[in-house]
């Protein structure tokens, strides 16, 4: 089995849930007492959300691409970024190591290419869901047509994410508000829904949604655990 590196920290919240994700789908995979080989570097998310705020994307391409570098240094073959918005910086990462990048969009397109879907809302922080960085990637890479809320319910999901679930706040009255979003967006013709944060997994199950739901986090750690184990 391969390594598995892991930036995590984005928040730790949703690191904790990969690293259940890896293990136990590691485990599915091979049975008995197997785990995925992984290693995962933790950033300090306070001086991450500031930069985010600031917009100085360039900084935190620097910051991401020293995670990887260590991540490589320490024995990882394959590097996954453990959060949809810091994927803005991807190619700050892959130009800065030589060993494969697993873009989270890439298991949740195919997965969704594999399910015959074409159109499907997403849900993530505001950069996630209003820049082009994650809705073309899945447009040009997957042909999938990513619809994000209304402006109004943007701002609704990104303050959920960063004030409630980053802190491992999970209520039901933010769950009904997502709840709500994912009807607005299955009446607008989405048949699917992306769940493009990786905190979102802990607010919404696919017993919660009124769309079929596609998991980031879940997708993204089988991905590399089937890649740790192909070769
Ligand atoms: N984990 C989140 C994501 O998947 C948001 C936190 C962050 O800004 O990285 O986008």
């Amino acid at each position: 089995m391969k390594t598995i590196g892991v930036i995590g920290g984005m928040s730790w919240e949703s690191s904790a849930e990969y690293y259940r994700l890896l293990n136990r789908y590691a485990k599915t995979r091979l049975g008995g007492h197997h785990n995925a080989r992984s290693l995962m570097l933790t950033v300090d998310f306070a001086d991450i959300e500031e930069h985010q705020r600031a917009g100085t994307w360039d900084a935190l391409g620097v910051q991401m691409a020293e995670a990887a570098t260590q991540l490589e240094r320490g024995g990882a073959e394959i590097v996954l970024l453990a959060t949809n918005t810091m994927h803005r910086v991807c190619a700050s990462i892959e130009a800065a190591i030589s060993i494969p990048f697993l873009h989270i969009a890439d298991p949740t397109g195919a997965a969704l290419k594999a399910a015959g879907v074409t159109r499907a809302g997403l849900l993530g922080t505001r950069y996630t869901m209003e820049q082009d960085f994650y809705v073309g990637r899945l447009r040009g890479h997957h042909g999938i047509e990513a619809v994000a809320p209304g402006e109004r319910d943007r701002a609704d999901v990104h303050r959920i994410i960063y004030e409630e679930l980053c802190h491992g706040v999970v209520t039901a009255q933010s769950r009904n508000v997502y709840q709500r979003v994912i009807e607005d967006l299955k009446a607008r013709g989405a048949q699917a829904v992306i769940l493009g944060c990786t905190e979102i997994t802990l607010l919404i199950g696919p017993d919660d949604s009124a769309l079929p739901v596609f998991d980031t986090t879940a997708l993204h750690a089988q991905a590399a655990v089937d890649w740790a184990l192909a070769g």
